[in-house]
This record gives C-alpha cells, sequence and structure tokens, in this order.
C-alpha cells in the first residue's frame, strides 16, 4: 500500500436498528484496525435515518459492545442530527420525484428487455417525463450516461457498471422524507473528511452508484476495502433477524473480550491472524493488519 498523502480518517458507520451481533463487530474490529495501524482519525456515526427502523436503545449497546472490546473513536456523529446537509446536496443535484410503486417498476422493468437478475429492478423511467400529482413522491436521480469503475485496495477486485443501464435512476429521498442511504453516506465521508471505507462486502454493488454521487457533488473518491462478511456453519450471512448471536449477550454472560476478539481475528483465516493466541487485545492486532493486507488479500469479492 502507498503512503497515504492525505492523513487517514476511518470510519465505522452502523445502523442502530437492533443488537451488534459477531459480523458487526468483526468488520467494526477491521475497520478500526485498518485506521490505527495507519496512525489515523476514527470515527463512529451512526446511520439513523431510518426512524421506523431505529431502536433507541441500540446506540448505547453498540458504543458499550464497542469500547469492550477496546475499539475507541475519535469522533462520533448521529444522520438524523445532520438532515440540512443531505437537503443541501440533494438540491444540487438533477432529480425528479418519483410515485411508482415497487409494483409498478417491477412489472415495467419485466416488460422491458432484461429482468431483473435477482437484485432489485433497474428502474426504467417511468417518471422522468411527469408524473402523478396525487401520489407522494420519492426523489430520484437522473444518472448520467456514464461507466463508473471502482477497485477495492485490499482484494484487488474491480467492478464496472452502467449507471443508465445497470443501476436506473435511484431513489436519493424517500417518498416519506427520509433520506437514502446512499446519499448520506456520501455526503457524510465527503463532510467528515473520510479518506478509507473499509465496510462489508455486501455494499461493494454499491459502490459504482456512491463513487458517481461523489463526481457530481464534486468530492473526492475515498479508498474502498470491502471485507467479507462472516457467515454461520451453514455458510449463511449473519443478520440481526435470524438470530445471530449478539454481542451483547456475550458480554452480559461474562465472555472476555480478549477470547471474542481472538476468535474475530481467527474467524477471517487470514495469516497471521489466524494463529492469534486464546485471548488478545484489539492494540495487539494493530501490527498484524499490515502483514495481512500486504501477503493475503481475500481472494474475490465476487457477487456478494
Ligand atoms: N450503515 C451501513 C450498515 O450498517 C454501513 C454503511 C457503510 O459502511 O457504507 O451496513
Ligand atoms: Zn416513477
Amino acid at each position: 500500500m502507498t503512503v497515504p498523502a492525505r492523513p487517514v480518517v476511518g470510519r465505522f458507520a452502523p445502523s442502530p436498528t437492533g443488537a451488534m451481533h459477531l459480523g458487526n463487530a468483526r468488520t467494526a474490529l477491521l475497520a478500526w484496525l485498518h485506521t490505527r495501524a495507519q496512525g489515523g482519525r476514527h470515527i463512529l456515526r451512526f446511520e439513523d435515518l431510518d426512524t421506523g427502523r431505529v431502536r433507541g436503545w441500540a446506540y448505547d449497546a453498540t458504543r458499550r459492545d464497542l469500547e469492550w472490546l477496546g475499539l475507541d473513536w475519535d469522533a462520533e456523529y448521529l444522520q438524523s442530527e445532520r438532515l440540512p446537509l443531505y437537503a443541501e446536496a440533494l438540491g444540487r443535484l438533477d432529480t425528479y420525484p418519483c410515485t411508482c410503486t415497487r409494483r409498478e417498476i417491477a412489472a415495467a422493468a419485466q416488460a422491458s428487455a432484461g429482468a431483473p437478475h435477482g437484485e432489485e429492478a433497474v428502474y426504467p423511467g417511468l417518471c422522468r417525463a411527469g408524473r402523478d400529482p396525487n401520489r407522494p413522491a420519492s426523489r430520484r436521480w437522473r444518472v448520467p450516461d456514464e461507466t463508473v469503475c471502482v477497485s477495492d485496495e485490499l482484494t484487488g477486485a474491480n467492478l464496472c457498471q452502467s449507471l443508465r443501464s445497470d443501476v436506473g435512476d435511484f431513489v436519493l429521498q424517500r417518498n416519506d422524507g427520509v433520506f437514502a442511504y446512499h446519499l448520506a453516506v456520501v455526503v457524510d465521508d465527503a463532510e467528515m473528511g473520510v479518506t478509507d471505507i473499509l465496510r462489508g462486502a455486501d455494499l461493494w454493488m454499491a459502490t459504482p452508484r456512491q463513487v458517481a454521487l461523489q463526481e457530481a457533488l464534486g468530492y473526492p473518491t475515498p479508498r474502498y476495502l470491502h471485507v467479507p462478511l462472516m457467515t454461520d456453519f451453514r455458510g449463511e450471512r449473519l443478520a440481526k433477524r435470524d438470530g445471530a448471536p449478539p454481542l451483547m449477550a456475550l458480554r452480559e454472560a461474562g465472555e472476555l473480550p480478549g477470547k471474542v476478539l481472538a476468535e474475530l481475528a481467527r474467524s477471517l483465516g487470514w495469516p497471521p491472524f489466524d494463529a492469534v493466541p486464546d485471548a488478545v487485545t484489539a492494540t495487539e492486532l494493530i501490527p498484524l493488519w499490515h502483514q495481512s493486507v500486504h501477503f493475503h488479500p481475500v481472494k474475490s469479492l465476487s457477487q456478494t
């Protein structure tokens, strides 16, 4: 990895919608290691715009879980306190109101050429010319006719997407006024001076559209590092809703954080993390991060 020109600023950006599970904790650990290994500033940002899904207790539970693991932060932000910033950015983009329902979009996408492959349908542009004035409208970004390519600093993976045909005009503000994650994340990372985004591989496919937004808003593009999501014994991704063991439960059961950290580090299967002792501190793992990044990149992110 080249010597960074700017001081490194990293972040962990959990959604306070429930208890952190081991998978979230591993991503939090890696983001922290990546920042601290470079002597950077680390930010904790609660992505709490979707107020219907937010659980009030989850903020403190997350803070306590992170502290328990020894993962500290230099600044904390709540997206819910930053709405004017998102509104300002939205106002600088070419957007239009859309009143389509999910069903209408799916039907139109089906009728036009390529049916979607698993993911959400590419919006076929139904409201570009006008919309139903009697229904609440979301705001979609009229995406530029461009192909955006991104690369991952951890895996070396590259990904190009045509904004028009692979992504489509996407929603930046829902019809209930909630700003979309893609907009908020791009505004915040730029506003907070984030240089390095280490996050779960589930967001890799969303990276081109976020980079497109950065370019449209005149923001720099940070370095991206996508890490594999933790899977259970069936190879399925851990998720809050499936009752993945919350970190809180381990903490309250008197489990030792050093043991949990060791398990998280080993679970990656990346040397030298795979051979850490039975109990470690987060600080002890810092020097291992560079070795791991240099010598054992993840093979591929593929279509996560
Ligand atoms: N808030 C997102 C999540 O909980 C992470 C966003 C990001 O890291 O860009 O998965
Ligand atoms: Zn529409």
